[in-house]
């Protein structure tokens, strides 16, 4: 029963097709069944059979709240008329006002939509913060179009949602795509049509617009965090201790700096040019600023020996970081994993086919639904300090963040002591129930 989908989330149509000389992108085609979203979900049936909850609350909590498609007719440099296909899907607002990123991407289609904004609702309920899941996207290929296209199309997309968006009602953030400059967009033309300044309608806009300070590093300094919390569980000193760091973006280059400040040796870290090892350490600082003077890439770093992507990780460190991207960790590598713990810096990095395997072998796996929640919980104090027309200091931010961080961790271990369960487990069921109760009190809705 549980397995059937229920197709009923309440659907908008808002598509404005143009009737002649317009092309149209082509929605990416649902993925096969087994992606990560999927693997999200097969979790989440876990945890709610553990939690014995009833076959009502199971559809509440899974059948999004709202689901809008908007058809985005934008003009191109060319002088052509594109039509998009967008998407806002509300899953929950339980919690609170619904919060979520926008994606960019070809590849974005409503049901990916679907299970990323129900990803939120778990996310942000772990770490407690007073908010539902949501999340956007438009099928585009942002590398292909130019500053003006995009700007266009941020607008487009905004005007088109300006009824679903609202500071009080749901509260978009960047995403695969996407940064603090769409941001600006879409807050200036929200606030355009309100005919007044409205900050707390998006996070993750730039500082000058009221973004947050520590926003940038906030992901990776979660991982560090609940890595740190992790190791203490296993007994493993950050000062003898290593990791390897896969992705050497955002939250990888930031977790890595943030690790090595805190003790740990970093043997290797790896980006989309390949990998990079060095035994006594990599020097984290200096492999940053090689990154960034030249393009944004690790290709060519000679202070560490070139390996495989794949054999970053079969590495024998303490603490493996996947920070790159989904579905890294599968079957079909899980059996050489040496490492003593994996931290979930990026979003579903291992599949549900991986996680038995993971279990059986020992490794304590901190989940990304716990480990990568550094950021919204930044994009929370964003909100807070726009609400409040206030700014914070980066001591008061990272030192709140921590908290937040520990103390997720730590409801999220003693849950998995308490079911026997894995700390994925234990974070959804500490997601599931903290959602479950509040819909109880409050009835209805
Ligand atoms: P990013 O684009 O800044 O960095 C991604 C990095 O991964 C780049 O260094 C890229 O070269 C590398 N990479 C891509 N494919 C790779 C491969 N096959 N092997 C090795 N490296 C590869 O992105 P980001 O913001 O750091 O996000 C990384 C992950 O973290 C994503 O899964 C994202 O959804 C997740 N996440 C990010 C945030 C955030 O605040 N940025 C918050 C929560 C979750």
């Amino acid at each position: 029963m549980h397995k059937q989908l229920i197709d009923i989330g309440l659907t908008f149509y808002l598509s404005t097709y143009y009737k002649s000389k317009m092309s149209y992108i082509e929605p990416a085609p649902i993925k096969d069944k087994d992606n990560p979203l999927e693997s999200m979900m097969q979790r989440f049936d876990k945890a709610v059979d553990l939690l014995g909850i009833s076959e009502e609350m199971y559809y509440i909590l899974k059948v999004p709240r709202k689901q809008v498609t908007v058809g985005l007719p934008v003009m191109m440099d060319s002088g052509k008329i594109q039509t998009f296909e967008g998407y806002r899907v509300i899953h929950s607002t339980i919690l609170g006002p619904s919060k979520g990123g926008i994606r960019f991407d070809p590849d974005v289609n409503l049901d990916e939509v679907r299970a990323l904004a129900a990803w939120m609702t778990w996310k942000c309920a772990v770490v407690d913060i007073p908010y539902g899941g949501a999340k956007g996207g438009v099928a585009c290929n942002p590398r292909e179009m130019s500053s003006g296209e995009i700007e266009r199309l941020m607008r487009a997309y905004t005007t088109a949602l300006l009824d679903v968006f609202g500071p009080d009602q749901d509260i978009p953030a960047p995403d695969m795509g996407t940064g603090p400059r769409e941001m600006a967009w879409l807050m200036d033309e929200y606030s355009k049509s309100k005919g007044m300044t409205i900050p707390a309608v998006v996070t993750g806009k730039p500082l000058v617009l009221g973004g947050s300070l520590g926003r940038t590093e906030a992901t990776g300094r979660g991982v560090m965090v609940s890595a740190l919390a992790g190791m203490e569980k296993l007994r493993i000193n950050p000062y003898r201790a290593t990791a390897a760091v896969q992705g050497f973006g955002n939250v990888g280059s930031h977790a890595a700096l943030l690790l090595r400040e805190r003790g740990v040796a970093i043997h290797a870290i790896s980006d989309i040019s390949g990998a990079y090892y060095n035994s006594k350490g990599i020097d984290v600082a200096d492999a940053v600023a090689y990154r960034e003077a030249n393009n944004g890439s690790l290709e060519g770093y000679t202070k560490a020996e070139p390996i495989s992507g794949d054999d970053l990780f079969t590495l024998p460190v303490d603490v493996l970081v996947p920070a790159a991207k989904e579905d890294v960790i599968t079957r079909k590598n899980v059996a050489s994993i040496q490492a003593r713990m994996i931290v979930e810096g990026a979003n579903g990095p291992t599949s549900a086919k991986a996680d038995d395997i993971i279990n059986e072998k020992g490794i304590m796996v901190v989940p990304d639904i716990l480990a990568n929640a550094g950021g919204v919980t930044v994009s929370y104090f964003e909100w807070v300090q726009n609400r409040i027309g206030y700014k914070w200091t980066l001591e008061r931010i990272n030192r709140r963040t921590d908290r937040i961080m520990k103390d997720a961790f730590d409801k999220v271990y003693e849950t998995s002591l308490k079911y026997k369960v894995s700390l994925r487990i234990a974070a959804y069921i500490v997601a599931i129930d903290k959602v479950a109760s509040t819909y109880k009190y409050r009835g209805g809705f």
